[in-house]
């Protein structure tokens, strides 16, 4: 087919762009996820959704805000401290979008409490989408959702908030929040001397009334035009908790300083910053001395988005591969065609599969946590498991998917090598890989008996597939060894196997022996493709991803 024409040549032989597609009815093994975890009846709403997010406007936006990066202005033209970030005008389309959507808020109810039904399944279904057009964008979308389960242990404090937090309007003007129509949050934690180990926080708190004066640096600390943050620092009983406004009650900013914005390998649209706090008024969330304990149910939920973005990388990788080889001939043959690419393509169809009904999965856990104490011990349990596998694959995936796309995968102008660059924060940032095995380990010990209830849970589920039994052999006896710290990786991405085969197998039942007889049964090569599956299973599986 002649695409084009120059004085040498004609253009011929390129696929078209990927773009004016409705992102949900094209993924079936999403369809069936959130159906198969009590979303079904958000279909449509779902599919308005996924034809939005799926426009070539919504494309052109993501590629706007990566190559046109924030700015931050720390002066005026007079030498006076401004402390803002200009962002191109696409990112506050995309900000707008996202919030009128509800991605920032809408597993909460006006009063901060957990929405109910579905809502963790519908949100995630979005911001799986959302995730497959612009990832950086999403930093402040995920943190402002994420910091009301924070916030919820200082009920005063949530009270006057949630009226700002509960609209969907997209408000980037910057005035005190409580004059706004829509707010954002962030977080800061890391410091130079620590990240991992925040309990080495220097940055300190010093009372002032009912409020507290903050004093220090924070050597990471992302969306820096959020209308207040949520900070860890020491005061007197120890790591707190504090909620720290851009503005003062006074009206007049408050004492933020920042001092550059970080150079990113991805993540390109979102800002992260260096800041200095000097004596920055804020209020405490949570006791004194209960920092950690305090931050970690924001964290939770961050950890989640995490994990859901990755697999709407991995799934957009997916879908160009796909789209791309389907037109692209080579020895006169599609690459979609031939049997090295369908056995590629089908094995990262059937990761994808895997990885989206078991973040599915752990949604619907999130959902039915408050009232089951069951589901309660997935979600603490599996919440670390699945961000460390979904994270952790994202990179090697991506890097396999644009390769699939030959040359054209490896230049800029395409969203592959976004994507790519994009995966590894979500690995290293909420906790980075050992980080998650750790927490693992520490649920294994500290809630012993409903890890264990679990894993009962997991063995029950995947009875009967291949492998299933040998798995659930190794990881109970893995977990039970002294030096288990060694070998929890290896513990971990096996109960996450076990995990994504139990998923799948209450969504597509084939998909799910598939999985487990090339994951748990036998030893899959190391690359994707290296793998055994009959010419129809990959028919299958192929037309399944993507009609
Ligand atoms: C783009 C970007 C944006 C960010 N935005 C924010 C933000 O908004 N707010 C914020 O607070 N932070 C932010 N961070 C910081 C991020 O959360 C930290 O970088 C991360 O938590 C790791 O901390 P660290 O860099 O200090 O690494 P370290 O804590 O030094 O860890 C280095 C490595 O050691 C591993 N490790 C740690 N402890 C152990 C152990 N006991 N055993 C084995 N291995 C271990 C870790 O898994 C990690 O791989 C951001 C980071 C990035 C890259």
């Amino acid at each position: 087919m002649t695409q084009g024409s120059f004085a040498t040549h004609e253009v011929f032989n390129q696929s078209p762009p990927f773009e004016d597609v409705d992102l949900f009815a094209v993924d079936q093994p999403l369809m069936a996820a959130v159906a198969a975890n009590g979303g079904g009846q958000a279909a449509k709403e779902l599919s308005d959704f996924g034809r939005h997010w799926g426009s070539a406007a919504m494309a052109e936006r993501g590629r706007l805000v990566n190559e046109n990066t924030p700015k931050l202005r720390t002066f005026d033209a007079r030498g006076n401290r401004r402390d803002v970030v200009e962002f191109h005008p696409a990112y506050h389309e995309l900000m707008a979008n996202s919030a009128h959507a509800g991605l920032h808020n809408s597993t909460w109810n006006g009063e901060g409490r957990p929405a109910g039904g579905a809502s963790e399944v519908i949100r995630a279904a979005k911001f799986y989408m959302a995730a497959q057009v612009e990832t950086g964008h999403l930093c402040p979308i995920t943190m402002t959702r994420a910091s009301v389960a924070a916030l919820a242990t200082e009920p005063t404090l949530l009270a006057r908030a949630m009226p700002v937090l509960s609209t969907r309007a997209y408000d980037p003007e910057f005035k005190p929040w409580w004059t706004k129509r829509g707010m954002t949050l962030g977080m800061g934690m890391t410091e130079k001397q620590g990240g991992t180990d925040v309990r080495a926080n220097l940055t300190h708190a010093e009372r002032d009334g009912e409020a507290y004066r903050i004093t220090g640096h924070k050597w990471f600390m992302s969306a820096p035009m959020c209308d207040a943050f949520l900070v860890l620092a020491q005061a007197d009983q120890g790591l707190t908790c504090f909620f720290m406004p851009r503005f003062a009650p006074d009206g007049s900013v408050n004492a933020i300083e920042f001092q550059r914005l970080k150079d990113k390998l991805g993540n390109r649209s979102n800002a992260s910053s260096e800041v200095e706090f000097k004596g920055a008024y804020a209020l405490r969330v949570g006791e004194e001395g209960k920092g950690v304990r305090t931050i970690i149910q924001m964290v939770q939920l961050t950890r989640q988005d995490c994990a859901i973005a990755s697999v709407g990388l991995m799934r957009s990788g997916l879908a160009h591969a796909l789209h791309h080889t389907r037109h692209r001939s080579v020895f006169q043959k599609h690459l979609a065609d031939q049997p090295l690419m369908q056995a590629v393509l089908s094995d990262m169809a059937l990761h994808v599969e895997a990885s989206i009904a078991l973040v599915m999965r752990l949604c619907q856990s999130f959902d039915r946590t408050p009232q089951d104490v069951q589901e309660a011990a997935y979600m603490r349990l599996m919440t670390p498991v699945v961000k460390y596998w979904t994270c952790k694959n994202a990179p090697g995936f991506l890097y396999e998917a644009m390769e699939c796309l030959g040359g054209n995968g490896y230049v800029e102008e395409g969203i592959l090598a976004r994507h790519y660059r994009e995966a590894p924060v979500n690995a290293i940032w909420e906790g980075s890989g050992n980080v998650m095995c750790l927490d693992v380990l520490r649920a294994l010990s500290r809630e012993a008996e409903a890890a264990a209830a679990v894993l009962q849970m997991l063995a029950e589920a995947t009875r009967g597939l291949p492998g299933a039994q040998g798995t659930v052999g190794f990881i109970a006896k893995a977990f039970r060894r002294a030096d288990g710290e060694r070998l929890a990786r290896l513990a971990v991405e096996r109960l996450a196997l076990l995990a994504a085969a139990a998923a799948l197998k209450s969504v597509a039942p084939r998909q799910a022996e598939l999985f487990a007889s090339t994951r748990l049964a036998s030893d899959h090569g190391g690359l994707f493709g290296a793998i055994d599956l009959a010419e129809g299973e990959m028919k299958a599986l192929l037309e399944r991803a993507l009609p």
